[in-house]
């Protein structure tokens, strides 16, 4: 039984660091200040860091002011945490050295295809976000949902289903949504942070990218793209392009939006979302990337109109490769 690994994992331990992926959504990061709050509500001390700074978008969180950028953190953990990363070097290459050779490491995901890194392992695809998963192991472990508790791992799920809209959206995560919001999540302000407001250079950008809107496969497949001339022109950085795919996902008629940003000179980071019909983690595999049937991503060296080219043709071919894939 995972959980009870869980909890002598805990019990083992006295200070823990928690990471999560690079480039943080805010699964990454709501899951990791929920088991970061309920680790502490036991007396335990907890390090929260991440590869990246957190979004500007996710700092409405209790703690949020608290978590480090994995080069700001002074030595190496023996007992670490990697939450919704499906394999350990997700965590990026710095936060990656934090962890000391021989640590105990535990893994709570919900990825397609993870690597089986990890002891214990929390893995369940069905999880609509690794914060449901996190909320599986504080309640099997009898600690108490504070409202910071609540907040964090609220965020994480509505993160994850797009605010409830996605497929993933099942009669269990709206139950456990209504009871972290009984414990003191609130959806409109969460709702408002993750959705609502928006800086003016992520508008600034937003504005550049939809004007690079490119229709391929009859309209099946919608692009955009952000390269580093139209950062600059924005004054903007990768971190204000956050939630930008999904206008290419809305698209009438599109089965697949993708979101290509030359994040550094020879650098693209792609964003896929997919309507369900086609499975987008196999595509972004294929690009040494992965993630989930709907949505995925890759990192990739190259020039980007090359990278664009060769990522488009994928698509195509996957949309018109054969009939629709079953949904779900
Ligand atoms: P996003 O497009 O929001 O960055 O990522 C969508 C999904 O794909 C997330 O579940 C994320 O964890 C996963 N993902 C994004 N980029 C990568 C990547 O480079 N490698 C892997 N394995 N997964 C990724
Ligand atoms: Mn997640």
């Amino acid at each position: 039984m995972p959980h009870a690994a869980f909890r002598s994992f805990i019990n083992d331990h006295d200070d823990f660091l928690i990471l999560s992926h690079i480039d943080p959504d805010g699964d990454a990061i709501g899951s990791s200040l929920g088991l970061y709050w309920g680790l502490r509500s036991i007396g335990k001390t907890a390090t929260v860091a991440n590869e990246s700074p957190v979004p500007t978008n996710l700092r409405f969180l209790p703690g949020s002011s608290d978590i480090r950028v994995a080069k700001d953190l002074p030595g190496e953990s023996r007992a670490v945490f990697v939450l919704d990363s499906s394999s350990l070097d997700r965590v990026g290459p710095t936060a990656l050295k934090r962890i000391a050779p021989g640590a105990d490491v535990a893994c709570v995901d919900h990825h397609a295809g993870t690597d089986g890194f990890g002891n214990p392992r929390l893995v369940n695809m069905d999880a609509s976000a690794t914060a449901e998963l996190i909320y599986e192991i504080l309640e099997d472990y009898g600690m108490p949902i504070a409202p910071e508790i609540a907040e964090a791992l609220y965020t994480g799920i509505a993160s994850d289903t797009g605010a409830f809209r996605f497929r993933n959206t099942t009669p269990r995560v709206l139950r456990l949504a209504a009871r972290l919001v009984e414990r003191g999540a609130d959806p409109s302000r969460t709702a408002d942070s993750l959705y609502g407001r928006k800086s003016p250079a992520s508008l600034r950008v937003l504005g550049l990218a939809l004007a690079s809107l490119e229709a391929r496969a009859g309209g099946k497949v919608s692009a955009l793209t952000i390269s580093r001339a139209m950062f600059e022109e924005a004054q903007a950085g990768p971190e204000d392009a956050d939630g930008i795919v999904q206008y290419a996902q809305a698209v009438n008629g599109a089965r697949v939006g993708v979101l290509l940003q030359e994040t550094a000179p020879g650098e693209v980071r792609i964003s896929f979302r997919s309507d369900g019909s086609i499975d987008v983690n196999l595509v972004a595999g294929r690009f040494g990337g992965g993630g989930h049937r709907n949505a995925a991503g890759a990192r990739l060296r190259g020039e980007l109109s090359v990278v664009r080219e060769s990522v488009l043709q994928a698509l195509e071919q996957a949309v018109n490769g054969g009939p629709p894939a079953p949904r779900g």
